[in-house]
C-alpha cells in the first residue's frame, strides 16, 4: 500500500532520513521506535508530504506522491494523520473539526458528513461532547476526536506520532483502546509510540530506527525478545 525506496532527506547539514527503504501492506500495523532526533516524525511527515524528500520515491497505491493542488490534498485524506498536540481546530465545534474534511475535500452532503461524524464520535466514545469546543474536553477526549476525524476521510492509511505522550497517564489507556480497536478491525497504520504494550499486543511489525536509519526490523516478540542490533538492545535498556 505505502512503498518507501531509497529515501533521503538533509536538513541542511543533517541527513535524517538515510536510504530508507520501507513497505507497509494493507491492514498491517507497523509501529516506529528509536531515540529522539532519529527521524520518527520526519518518515510519517513525508509519508504525507508534509515534508519533501531530497532523493527516492513514496508511492501510495502504486503511485508516487503528488506534490501540489487537489492531488496534494487528496493524498492527505488518503493519508490520515495524529499528531501529539491533537491539532484540532479551536474556534470549531467537535462535530465541526470531523465534518469539515469530508465536507471540503471528500464533497459529502452535509446531512451525510454529520451522520458519519456522530457515528465516528460514538465509535470513540464522545459523542456526548459533539456541540463542545476542543478547550472544553480533556487531553484523552480531544485525542480521539483528532482519530475520529482522521477517519472520517476514509483514509487508507493513518499515521500516528506519539499520539499518546501529550496525555496524563490516565488518558492514555482510552485512546490505546481507540488504537487498539482500529487495527483488530484492519485499519492500516504506522505508529510512532513509546507504548510497549500496544507495539506487543497490536503491532504486525515493530520498524527500530536510529540516526535516520532503519536499524532492526521483525515482528514484535522477536524484537522485545531477541533484538540484534546493538543499538536496539541499548534501547530496549534503558526503556524497559
Ligand atoms: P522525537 O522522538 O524527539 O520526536 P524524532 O525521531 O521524531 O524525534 P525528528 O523530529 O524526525 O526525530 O527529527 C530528526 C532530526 O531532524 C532531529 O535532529 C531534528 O532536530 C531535525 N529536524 C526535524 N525537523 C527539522 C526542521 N524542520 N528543520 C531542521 N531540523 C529538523
Ligand atoms: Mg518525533
Amino acid at each position: 500500500l505505502v512503498a518507501l525506496t531509497g529515501v533521503n532527506k538533509h536538513f541542511g547539514d543533517l541527513h535524517v532520513l538515510k536510504d530508507i527503504n520501507l513497505s507497509i501492506s494493507k491492514g498491517e500495523v507497523v509501529v516506529v521506535i528509536g531515540p529522539s532526533g532519529s527521524g520518527k516524525s520526519t518518515l510519517c511527515r513525508a509519508i504525507n508530504r508534509l515534508e519533501p524528500i531530497d532523493t527516492g520515491t513514496i508511492t501510495l497505491d502504486g503511485q508516487p506522491l503528488p506534490s501540489e493542488g487537489k492531488a496534494l490534498a487528496k493524498l492527505r485524506a488518503d493519508v490520515g494523520m495524529v499528531f501529539q498536540s491533537f491539532n484540532l481546530f479551536a474556534h470549531k465545534t467537535i462535530l465541526q473539526n470531523v465534518t469539515l474534511g469530508p465536507l471540503k475535500v471528500r464533497k459529502l452532503g452535509a446531512k451525510q458528513a454529520e451522520q458519519r461524524a456522530m457515528e465516528l464520535l460514538e465509535r470513540v466514545g464522545v459523542a456526548n461532547q459533539a456541540q463542545k469546543f476542543p478547550a472544553q474536553l480533556s487531553g484523552g477526549q480531544q485525542q480521539r476526536v483528532a482519530i475520529a476525524r482522521a477517519l472520517a476521510m476514509d483514509p487508507k492509511v493513518i499515521l500516528f506520532d506519539e499520539p499518546t505522550s501529550a496525555l496524563d497517564p490516565e488518558m492514555i489507556q482510552e485512546v490505546l483502546e481507540v488504537m487498539v480497536d482500529l487495527a483488530r478491525q484492519d485499519m492500516t497504520m504506522v505508529v510512532v509510540t513509546h507504548e510497549m504494550g500496544f507495539a506487543r499486543s497490536a503491532a504486525n511489525r515493530v520498524v527500530f530506527m536510529a540516526d535516520g536509519e532503519i536499524v532492526e526490523e521483525a515482528d514484535p516478540e522477536t524484537f522485545f525478545t531477541s533484538p540484534t542490533s546493538r543499538r536496539a538492545q541499548d534501547f530496549l535498556g534503558k526503556i524497559l
